[in-house]
C-alpha cells in the first residue's frame, strides 16, 4: 500500500505534467520483480537448517563410534582379567601337584594316600578337566579324577613333546584338542614340566580346560549385531570364538591381516574386514598376561552405526521435510508477491492513464486547458521564487471559420492536428508546454524565456505552420496560417497569473488587426514586461 501511495503521489497534478514533444501516454514501467533477498533468504534458511542437521548428525555418528571403542576396550580388559585369573588358579593346582611329586616316599605309599597327596590342592570347577601326571614316556601315572589312572599314553600331545624337549617351557598352553578321556570335549591343556634336581626330564603335569568355558564366558557378553569375541593363540589359530565356528578346531588364521595386527602388539584397536566371515568390524584386542594368547572383541561397523542410522533417517527426513516446506513457503510467498505487484502495476497504469486522459486534449494530443491552467499557476510561482522571466504565447488560426466552410470540418480538424505538431516541434526545453486553449486557439507556456526568446519561438511556430503549405484561399496568405500574441513578465508573488494570458490575448488581437499571419509582442506598458 505504501508503494501505491508513493506512486500516486508522484502523479499528482503539477509534477509529471505532460508537455509538447513528449508522448506521456505511451510511458510504461518495467515489469515488477519481488526483491531478490526473498529467494536468497529462503535458500539461506534451508541450507542453514540442512547444514546444522548435518553437523549434529555427524557429531552423533562420531559419538556412536567413540562409545563402541570405549565399550569394546573395556570388554577386552575385563575378559583378559577373568581368563588370567582362571589360568593362574589352575596353574596353582599344577604347581601343587608338581610339588607333591617331589615329596619323599610318594612313590611307595598307597594309591589312595598318593592320590590325595597329589591332588588335595587341585581346584575343581565345571570347566576344569582332569589333572594328570605323565611319566617320561608319556604314560598317565596319576589322574585327579581316578585313584587308579586310565592306562593311556599321551606322548604324542604337544604339551608332552614341548616339555620333554625344552627345559624352560614354563607354563605351556597347548593347541586345542579333543580329550581322549572325557568323551571328546574340545579342550586346551596347560602344563608344566617335572624335572629332577639335576634338570633331567621326569614327566609332565597337565590340566585340561574345556573350551566351553570360553564360549560361555564370551556368550554372556553383548557385542551387538554380528559382533564376535575370539581367543587367538600367538601362533595364529583360533582357540575359542563366540559365535561358535561349529566343530572346526583351531582354525588357522595366521595368514590373515587381522591376525597379524592382533599379534603385533600387546593391546590395540583397528578396523578391518574379518578373516573369518569378511564382515567389517572394529577390533579391540589384548594379550592375556604372559600367556601366548590374545582376546579380541570385534563389533561390526554396521552394528555400531545401526542405532545412529535409525536416528539419522528420522531426523534427516524431518529436516528435509522442513526445508522443503520452507522453500515451498518462500516460493508461494514470492508468487503471491508477484501477483500483488502485477495487480498494483495494472492499477497504477490505469490510474496513470486516467490522469493522462484527464489532462490531454483528445484531438491534438496536447495538454488541455485544465492542465495548462495548473501548469501556469506553478510556473508563475516558480518564476516568482527564482526571479526568472515567464513568457506566454497565444495562437489563433487565421480565418478558420472560412476554412471550415470551404473545406469541411474534418479537414479543419486535420489542420488543427498539424498546427499542434508544429507547436510541439518548435519547443526545445522540457519545461515548455503547448496546450489547446479551446477551438482553434492554442497557448504555449515558456518558463525562463524573456520576450525576445519568446518572440523567437513564436516566429518559429508561425513559419512552421505556413510551411505546412496547406491551401486556404480565404486566409491572408492563401495558405493556413496563425497569428500569435507574445507576453513576457517577471512574476511577483502577489500578481495574478491570469493577467499574463490577458496580455498575450491583447497582443494576439493586435496581430489580427495588423493583418494576421504575424507575431505581436505585448507593449512595454504592460506589467513589468520582460524585454
Ligand atoms: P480570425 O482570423 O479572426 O480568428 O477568424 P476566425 O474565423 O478564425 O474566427 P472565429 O472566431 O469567427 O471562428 C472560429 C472558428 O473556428 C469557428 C469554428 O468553425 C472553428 N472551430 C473552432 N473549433 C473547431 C474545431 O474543433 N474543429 C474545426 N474544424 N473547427 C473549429
Ligand atoms: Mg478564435
Ligand atoms: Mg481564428
Amino acid at each position: 500500500l505504501d508503494r501505491l501511495a508513493v506512486r500516486t503521489h508522484r502523479l499528482k497534478p503539477g509534477k509529471d505534467r505532460p508537455h509538447a514533444g513528449t508522448d506521456w501516454r505511451t510511458a510504461s514501467r518495467a515489469a515488477q520483480q519481488p526483491p531478490r533477498w526473498l529467494g536468497v533468504l529462503g535458500l539461506l534458511v534451508t541450507l542453514g537448517t540442512l547444514a546444522l542437521g548435518g553437523v549434529v548428525l555427524l557429531d552423533a555418528r562420531h559419538d556412536a563410534w567413540r562409545q563402541a571403542e570405549q565399550a569394546s576396550s573395556n570388554l577386552v580388559l575385563a575378559l583378559e582379567r577373568d581368563i588370567t585369573r582362571t589360568v593362574a588358579t589352575y596353574d596353582l593346582s599344577l604347581q601343587g601337584t608338581a610339588d607333591a611329586m617331589h615329596l619323599p616316599g610318594i612313590g611307595t605309599i598307597s594309591p589312595e594316600l598318593r592320590h590325595s597327596a597329589l591332588f588335595d590342592r587341585a581346584a575343581t570347577a565345571e570347566y576344569l578337566g582332569s589333572l594328570l601326571v605323565l611319566d617320561s614316556a608319556g604314560e598317565i601315572v596319576a589322574d585327579s579324577t581316578a585313584v587308579t589312572p586310565h592306562r593311556l599314553n599321551l606322548a604324542d600331545r604337544d604339551y608332552f613333546t614341548v616339555h620333554r624337549d625344552q627345559t624352560d617351557a614354563g607354563l605351556y598352553v597347548s593347541r586345542p584338542f579333543r580329550s581322549r578321556l572325557r568323551g571328546g570335549d574340545a579342550s586346551i591343556a596347560i602344563s608344566r614340566r617335572l624335572s629332577n634336581a639335576d634338570g633331567s626330564f621326569v614327566g609332565v603335569v597337565v590340566g585340561t580346560l574345556r573350551l566351553a568355558y570360553f564360549e560361555e564366558l564370551f556368550g554372556r557378553l553383548d557385542v551387538g549385531v554380528r559382533g564376535s569375541i575370539t581367543l587367538v593363540s600367538k601362533d595364529g589359530y583360533i582357540v575359542a570364538r563366540h559365535p561358535s565356528l561349529g566343530d572346526a578346531l583351531a582354525k588357522d588364521i595366521s595368514g590373515s591381516e587381522t591376525a597379524r595386527r592382533i599379534l603385533l602388539a600387546q593391546t590395540g584397536q583397528f578396523t578391518a574386514h574379518s578373516a573369518v566371515d569378511g564382515v567389517e568390524r572394529l577390533f579391540s584386542y589384548r594379550g592375556i598376561g604372559d600367556l601366548p594368547l590374545a582376546v579380541n572383541v570385534a563389533m561390526s561397523v554396521d552394528g555400531i552405526y545401526r542405532e545412529w542410522w535409525r536416528k539419522a533417517i528420522m531426523t534427516g527426513g524431518l529436516l528435509l521435510m522442513l526445508s522443503g516446506a520452507t522453500l515451498t513457503l518462500c516460493l508461494l510467498f514470492r508468487r503471491e508477491m508477484l501477483r500483488r505487484l502485477n495487480a498494483e502495476q495494472a492499477l497504477m497504469a490505469s490510474a496513470g492513464h486516467l490522469q493522462v486522459m484527464a489532462s490531454t486534449d483528445p484531438l491534438t494530443g496536447l495538454a488541455n486547458r485544465r492542465a495548462f491552467g495548473e501548469r501556469l499557476g506553478e510556473a508563475w510561482q516558480d518564476a516568482a521564487r527564482a526571479r526568472a522571466p515567464l513568457s506566454l504565447l497565444m495562437l489563433d488560426a487565421d480565418c478558420f471559420k472560412a476554412f471550415n466552410d470551404a473545406y469541411g470540418h474534418p479537414a479543419g480538424d486535420t489542420v488543427l492536428q498539424a498546427i499542434a505538431r508544429c507547436i510541439g516541434g518548435s519547443l526545445r526545453r522540457p519545461r515548455d508546454l503547448g496546450a489547446r486553449f479551446g477551438g482553434e486557439e492554442f497557448t504555449v507556456l515558456l518558463p525562463g524565456l524573456d520576450s525576445a526568446g519568446a518572440l523567437a519561438v513564436a516566429e518559429r511556430i508561425r513559419s512552421a505552420v505556413l510551411a505546412l503549405d496547406i491551401v486556404h484561399r480565404g486566409g491572408p496568405a492563401g495558405l493556413v496560417s496563425v497569428s500569435i500574441g507574445v507576453a513576457a513578465v517577471f512574476p511577483q508573488s502577489g500578481d495574478v497569473a491570469g493577467l499574463l494570458v490577458q496580455d498575450a490575448d491583447a497582443a494576439l488581437y493586435r496581430a489580427k488587426h495588423a493583418g494576421r499571419n504575424r507575431v505581436a509582442v505585448a507593449g512595454p506598458d504592460s506589467r513589468r514586461a520582460a524585454a
